[in-house]
Protein backbone atom coordinates (compact mmCIF):
# COMPACT_ATOMS: atom_id res chain seq x y z
CA UNK A 1 0.00 0.00 0.00
CA UNK A 2 1.65 3.60 -0.60
CA UNK A 3 1.60 5.97 1.87
CA UNK A 4 -0.27 9.57 1.17
CA UNK A 5 2.64 12.55 1.19
CA UNK A 6 0.84 14.08 4.79
CA UNK A 7 1.08 10.32 6.14
CA UNK A 8 4.47 9.89 5.07
CA UNK A 9 5.46 13.81 6.90
CA UNK A 10 2.95 12.46 9.81
CA UNK A 11 5.49 9.29 10.34
CA UNK A 12 8.20 11.19 10.17
CA UNK A 13 7.65 13.77 12.75
CA UNK A 14 7.53 11.01 15.31
CA UNK A 15 9.99 9.31 14.54
CA UNK A 16 13.50 10.24 15.39
CA UNK A 17 15.99 11.51 12.61
CA UNK A 18 19.37 10.06 12.26
CA UNK A 19 21.93 11.58 9.95
CA UNK A 20 24.37 9.16 7.89
CA UNK A 21 27.90 10.74 7.38
CA UNK A 22 30.01 8.80 5.02
CA UNK A 23 32.29 9.06 1.58
CA UNK A 24 31.07 5.73 0.28
CA UNK A 25 27.52 5.07 -0.89
CA UNK A 26 27.37 1.95 -0.06
CA UNK A 27 27.59 1.99 2.84
CA UNK A 28 25.10 4.68 3.55
CA UNK A 29 22.91 2.33 2.03
CA UNK A 30 23.72 -0.39 3.97
CA UNK A 31 23.02 1.35 6.93
CA UNK A 32 20.78 3.79 5.69
CA UNK A 33 17.87 0.39 4.92
CA UNK A 34 18.86 -1.31 8.33
CA UNK A 35 17.47 1.93 9.75
CA UNK A 36 14.73 3.46 7.58
CA UNK A 37 12.12 1.57 9.45
CA UNK A 38 12.68 2.79 12.90
CA UNK A 39 14.24 6.11 12.44
CA UNK A 40 13.99 9.36 9.18
CA UNK A 41 17.20 8.95 7.45
CA UNK A 42 19.29 11.94 6.12
CA UNK A 43 22.58 11.05 4.86
CA UNK A 44 25.31 13.29 3.53
CA UNK A 45 28.73 11.91 2.04
CA UNK A 46 30.86 15.06 3.53
CA UNK A 47 32.04 16.47 6.82
CA UNK A 48 30.90 19.57 5.35
CA UNK A 49 27.40 19.54 4.95
CA UNK A 50 27.04 17.48 7.69
CA UNK A 51 27.85 19.79 10.00
CA UNK A 52 25.04 22.11 7.88
CA UNK A 53 22.73 19.80 8.30
CA UNK A 54 23.03 19.20 11.98
CA UNK A 55 23.46 23.42 12.54
CA UNK A 56 19.88 24.09 10.92
CA UNK A 57 16.71 23.96 13.05
CA UNK A 58 14.58 22.32 10.45
CA UNK A 59 17.05 19.40 9.56
CA UNK A 60 18.81 18.84 13.03
CA UNK A 61 19.14 15.38 13.71
CA UNK A 62 18.69 13.30 16.88
CA UNK A 63 22.09 11.41 16.22
CA UNK A 64 24.64 10.98 14.19
CA UNK A 65 26.53 7.75 12.60
CA UNK A 66 29.78 8.82 11.29
CA UNK A 67 32.55 7.71 9.38
CA UNK A 68 36.05 8.79 9.90
CA UNK A 69 38.23 7.85 7.37
CA UNK A 70 36.79 10.85 4.65
CA UNK A 71 38.22 13.24 2.35
CA UNK A 72 38.64 16.58 3.29
CA UNK A 73 37.61 16.71 6.72
CA UNK A 74 37.95 13.09 8.21
CA UNK A 75 35.35 11.94 10.88
CA UNK A 76 37.33 13.38 14.34
CA UNK A 77 37.88 16.80 12.80
CA UNK A 78 33.78 16.82 12.09
CA UNK A 79 32.94 15.98 15.60
CA UNK A 80 35.38 18.13 17.18
CA UNK A 81 33.20 21.11 15.29
CA UNK A 82 30.15 19.49 16.35
CA UNK A 83 30.92 19.57 19.86
CA UNK A 84 32.48 22.64 19.84
CA UNK A 85 29.11 24.25 18.77
CA UNK A 86 26.33 24.99 21.05
CA UNK A 87 23.72 24.24 18.53
CA UNK A 88 25.47 21.04 17.85
CA UNK A 89 27.19 19.93 20.64
CA UNK A 90 24.50 17.90 22.14
CA UNK A 91 23.63 15.32 19.30
CA UNK A 92 24.91 12.22 20.02
CA UNK A 93 27.65 11.14 17.85
CA UNK A 94 28.46 7.42 17.04
CA UNK A 95 31.50 6.59 15.05
CA UNK A 96 31.47 3.39 12.25
CA UNK A 97 34.59 3.35 11.14
CA UNK A 98 37.38 0.53 9.66
CA UNK A 99 39.78 2.05 11.94
CA UNK A 100 39.96 -0.52 14.47
CA UNK A 101 43.24 0.47 16.64
CA UNK A 102 42.64 0.62 20.03
CA UNK A 103 44.27 4.49 19.96
CA UNK A 104 41.41 5.17 16.54
CA UNK A 105 39.02 4.25 19.32
CA UNK A 106 40.34 6.02 22.15
CA UNK A 107 40.88 9.53 19.96
CA UNK A 108 36.81 9.03 19.22
CA UNK A 109 35.98 9.21 22.35
CA UNK A 110 38.62 11.80 23.64
CA UNK A 111 36.91 13.94 20.36
CA UNK A 112 33.44 13.82 22.09
CA UNK A 113 31.88 10.61 20.82
CA UNK A 114 29.46 8.47 22.63
CA UNK A 115 30.43 5.46 21.18
CA UNK A 116 32.23 3.79 18.57
CA UNK A 117 31.53 0.47 16.28
CA UNK A 118 33.91 -0.89 13.76
CA UNK A 119 33.40 -2.74 10.51
CA UNK A 120 32.43 -4.88 9.85
CA UNK A 121 29.20 -4.39 11.77
CA UNK A 122 26.63 -6.67 13.10
CA UNK A 123 23.47 -4.36 12.17
CA UNK A 124 21.17 -5.58 14.84
CA UNK A 125 24.14 -4.43 17.77
CA UNK A 126 24.25 -0.85 15.45
CA UNK A 127 20.09 -0.50 15.95
CA UNK A 128 20.71 -1.25 19.78
CA UNK A 129 23.11 1.17 20.10
CA UNK A 130 21.33 3.63 18.32
CA UNK A 131 18.20 2.85 20.76
CA UNK A 132 19.82 3.31 23.73
CA UNK A 133 21.83 6.33 22.64
CA UNK A 134 18.23 8.47 21.52
CA UNK A 135 17.06 7.36 24.67
CA UNK A 136 19.90 8.86 26.67
CA UNK A 137 19.77 11.54 24.99
CA UNK A 138 15.66 12.30 25.19
CA UNK A 139 16.08 11.47 28.93
CA UNK A 140 18.94 14.11 29.60
CA UNK A 141 16.26 16.77 27.73
CA UNK A 142 13.76 15.82 30.07
CA UNK A 143 15.92 16.76 33.27
CA UNK A 144 17.21 19.39 31.61
CA UNK A 145 14.04 21.04 31.30
CA UNK A 146 12.51 19.45 34.85
CA UNK A 147 15.86 21.09 36.52
CA UNK A 148 14.45 24.78 34.88
CA UNK A 149 11.08 24.06 36.12
CA UNK A 150 9.22 25.93 39.64
CA UNK A 151 7.53 23.02 40.61
CA UNK A 152 4.74 24.96 42.58
CA UNK A 153 3.47 26.88 39.72
CA UNK A 154 5.14 25.42 36.99
CA UNK A 155 6.93 28.81 35.85
CA UNK A 156 10.36 28.98 34.90
CA UNK A 157 12.75 29.03 38.07
CA UNK A 158 15.88 30.73 38.70
CA UNK A 159 17.94 28.50 36.27
CA UNK A 160 15.56 29.15 33.58
CA UNK A 161 15.72 32.85 33.99
CA UNK A 162 19.76 32.30 33.58
CA UNK A 163 19.01 30.72 30.00
CA UNK A 164 16.18 32.80 29.28
CA UNK A 165 17.81 36.50 30.44
CA UNK A 166 21.40 35.37 28.03
CA UNK A 167 19.85 34.39 25.22
CA UNK A 168 17.53 37.84 25.37
CA UNK A 169 20.43 39.38 26.41
CA UNK A 170 22.35 38.43 23.44
CA UNK A 171 19.39 39.21 21.08
CA UNK A 172 19.37 42.91 22.41
CA UNK A 173 22.72 43.03 21.45
CA UNK A 174 22.42 42.31 18.26
CA UNK A 175 19.20 44.07 17.43
CA UNK A 176 20.47 46.94 19.08
CA UNK A 177 17.17 47.14 21.10
CA UNK A 178 15.57 47.84 24.56
CA UNK A 179 15.41 45.23 27.48
CA UNK A 180 13.35 45.36 30.29
CA UNK A 181 13.14 43.21 33.44
CA UNK A 182 10.38 43.37 35.98
CA UNK A 183 10.70 42.35 39.21
CA UNK A 184 7.75 41.64 41.35
CA UNK A 185 7.45 40.79 45.54
CA UNK A 186 3.80 40.10 47.35
CA UNK A 187 3.45 42.60 50.00
CA UNK A 188 3.25 41.26 53.20
CA UNK A 189 3.26 37.64 52.46
CA UNK A 190 4.79 36.99 55.89
CA UNK A 191 1.53 38.33 57.41
CA UNK A 192 -0.10 35.96 54.87
CA UNK A 193 1.54 32.88 55.84
CA UNK A 194 1.27 33.63 59.70
CA UNK A 195 -2.70 34.26 59.54
CA UNK A 196 -3.60 31.23 56.70
CA UNK A 197 -0.88 29.03 57.11
CA UNK A 198 1.71 27.87 54.96
CA UNK A 199 0.00 25.87 52.45
CA UNK A 200 -2.36 28.79 51.67
CA UNK A 201 0.35 31.14 51.28
CA UNK A 202 1.65 28.01 48.26
CA UNK A 203 -2.06 28.49 47.05
CA UNK A 204 -2.09 31.98 46.74
CA UNK A 205 1.62 31.80 45.16
CA UNK A 206 -0.27 29.86 42.47
CA UNK A 207 -2.95 31.90 42.20
CA UNK A 208 -0.68 35.21 41.59
CA UNK A 209 0.92 33.29 39.14
CA UNK A 210 -1.41 32.27 37.42
CA UNK A 211 -3.09 36.16 37.09
CA UNK A 212 0.40 37.09 36.18
CA UNK A 213 0.89 34.49 33.06
CA UNK A 214 -2.86 35.49 32.15
CA UNK A 215 -1.99 39.29 31.87
CA UNK A 216 1.29 39.31 29.82
CA UNK A 217 0.55 39.37 26.33
CA UNK A 218 3.34 38.83 23.99
CA UNK A 219 4.58 35.10 23.39
CA UNK A 220 8.18 36.80 23.30
CA UNK A 221 7.46 37.54 27.45
CA UNK A 222 9.06 35.20 29.93
CA UNK A 223 7.08 35.13 33.46
CA UNK A 224 9.15 33.52 36.00
CA UNK A 225 9.60 32.73 39.97
CA UNK A 226 12.48 34.37 40.70
CA UNK A 227 12.55 32.81 43.91
CA UNK A 228 10.21 32.83 47.73
CA UNK A 229 6.99 35.18 46.97
CA UNK A 230 9.37 36.70 43.59
CA UNK A 231 8.64 37.03 40.28
CA UNK A 232 10.08 38.35 37.00
CA UNK A 233 9.17 39.27 33.70
CA UNK A 234 11.97 39.50 30.98
CA UNK A 235 10.40 41.88 28.00
CA UNK A 236 12.63 41.88 25.25
CA UNK A 237 12.42 44.65 22.75
CA UNK A 238 10.50 46.84 25.35
CA UNK A 239 11.40 50.26 26.20
CA UNK A 240 10.63 52.01 29.53
CA UNK A 241 7.16 53.31 29.30
CA UNK A 242 5.93 50.06 28.28
CA UNK A 243 7.37 48.38 30.53
CA UNK A 244 6.24 50.61 33.22
CA UNK A 245 2.69 49.97 31.64
CA UNK A 246 3.10 46.04 31.68
CA UNK A 247 4.11 46.54 35.58
CA UNK A 248 1.07 48.54 36.43
CA UNK A 249 -1.24 45.78 34.36
CA UNK A 250 0.24 42.98 36.62
CA UNK A 251 0.13 45.00 39.40
CA UNK A 252 -3.98 46.23 39.06
CA UNK A 253 -4.56 42.11 37.71
CA UNK A 254 -3.24 40.98 41.11
CA UNK A 255 -5.47 43.56 42.89
CA UNK A 256 -8.05 42.67 41.17
CA UNK A 257 -8.15 39.01 41.22
CA UNK A 258 -9.64 39.80 44.62
CA UNK A 259 -7.15 37.38 46.89
CA UNK A 260 -8.18 38.05 50.28
CA UNK A 261 -5.56 39.28 52.81
CA UNK A 262 -7.00 40.44 55.75
CA UNK A 263 -3.52 41.13 57.76
CA UNK A 264 -1.95 43.57 55.22
CA UNK A 265 -1.16 46.56 56.41
CA UNK A 266 -3.22 48.10 53.41
CA UNK A 267 -6.30 49.10 53.30
CA UNK A 268 -7.77 47.37 50.22
CA UNK A 269 -7.06 44.13 52.52
CA UNK A 270 -5.96 42.10 49.81
CA UNK A 271 -3.01 40.25 48.11
CA UNK A 272 -0.85 42.98 45.75
CA UNK A 273 2.74 43.23 44.49
CA UNK A 274 5.48 45.52 44.49
CA UNK A 275 6.63 46.11 40.95
CA UNK A 276 10.57 46.72 39.90
CA UNK A 277 10.91 47.85 36.37
CA UNK A 278 14.86 47.90 35.24
CA UNK A 279 15.43 49.00 31.13
CA UNK A 280 18.35 49.44 29.76
CA UNK A 281 19.97 49.09 26.08
CA UNK A 282 22.81 46.64 26.45
CA UNK A 283 24.53 47.43 23.60
CA UNK A 284 25.36 51.29 24.59
CA UNK A 285 26.57 49.95 28.05
CA UNK A 286 29.54 47.30 26.94
CA UNK A 287 30.24 46.42 30.42
CA UNK A 288 26.83 46.35 31.70
CA UNK A 289 25.66 42.42 32.35
CA UNK A 290 22.44 40.90 32.74
CA UNK A 291 22.99 40.20 36.80
CA UNK A 292 23.43 44.21 37.08
CA UNK A 293 20.15 44.69 35.27
CA UNK A 294 18.53 42.21 38.06
CA UNK A 295 20.04 44.51 41.00
CA UNK A 296 19.01 47.44 39.20
CA UNK A 297 14.82 45.83 38.96
CA UNK A 298 15.76 45.03 42.85
CA UNK A 299 17.04 48.51 43.46
CA UNK A 300 13.42 49.83 41.88
CA UNK A 301 11.63 47.21 43.43
CA UNK A 302 12.77 48.55 47.27
CA UNK A 303 11.48 51.81 45.98
CA UNK A 304 7.95 50.37 45.61
CA UNK A 305 8.33 49.03 49.10
CA UNK A 306 9.07 52.25 50.51
CA UNK A 307 6.71 54.20 48.63
CA UNK A 308 3.74 52.35 50.17
CA UNK A 309 3.92 48.86 48.22
CA UNK A 310 0.82 48.08 45.79
CA UNK A 311 2.77 50.46 43.09
CA UNK A 312 5.70 50.29 40.54
CA UNK A 313 8.65 52.16 40.26
CA UNK A 314 11.50 52.00 37.89
CA UNK A 315 15.09 52.56 36.76
CA UNK A 316 16.65 52.97 33.56
CA UNK A 317 20.30 52.46 32.90
P1 LIG B 1 7.15 42.89 52.00
O1 LIG B 1 5.82 43.51 51.79
O2 LIG B 1 8.17 43.86 52.48
O3 LIG B 1 7.61 42.14 50.81
O4 LIG B 1 6.97 41.86 53.21
P2 LIG B 1 6.91 40.30 53.13
O5 LIG B 1 6.35 39.79 54.40
O6 LIG B 1 6.23 39.85 51.90
O7 LIG B 1 8.45 39.93 52.98
P3 LIG B 1 9.37 38.96 53.77
O8 LIG B 1 10.60 38.83 52.93
O9 LIG B 1 9.55 39.43 55.20
O10 LIG B 1 8.62 37.57 53.82
C1 LIG B 1 8.47 36.77 52.70
C2 LIG B 1 7.72 35.55 53.12
O11 LIG B 1 7.48 34.67 52.01
C3 LIG B 1 8.46 34.75 54.14
C4 LIG B 1 8.46 33.33 53.61
O12 LIG B 1 8.12 32.41 54.57
C5 LIG B 1 7.42 33.37 52.52
N1 LIG B 1 7.68 32.40 51.48
C6 LIG B 1 8.75 32.32 50.67
N2 LIG B 1 8.65 31.26 49.86
C7 LIG B 1 7.46 30.65 50.14
C8 LIG B 1 6.79 29.50 49.62
O13 LIG B 1 7.25 28.80 48.73
N3 LIG B 1 5.58 29.19 50.15
C9 LIG B 1 5.04 29.93 51.14
N4 LIG B 1 3.85 29.57 51.61
N5 LIG B 1 5.65 31.01 51.66
C10 LIG B 1 6.85 31.37 51.17
MG1 LIG C 1 10.58 39.08 49.24
MG1 LIG D 1 7.11 40.29 50.03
Amino acid sequence: MTKTITEECRLREKKHAVLIVDDIPLNIKILGEALRNDYHITISTNGEQAIEISKSDETRPDLIILDIIMPQMDGYEVCRRLKANPKTKDIPVIFITAKDKADDEVMGFQVGGVDYITKPFNIAAVLARVKTHIQLKEKNEMLERIAAIDPLTNLSNRRGIDEKLDVEWKRALRGETPISILLMDIDYFKKYNDHYGHPKGDECLVRVASVLRDSLKRPADFLARYGGEEFMVILPETDSDAAVDVGNRLRAATEASCILHECSDLICKKVTISVGVATTEPHKHGDLSPEDMIKQADVALYESKKNGRNCVSRVVV
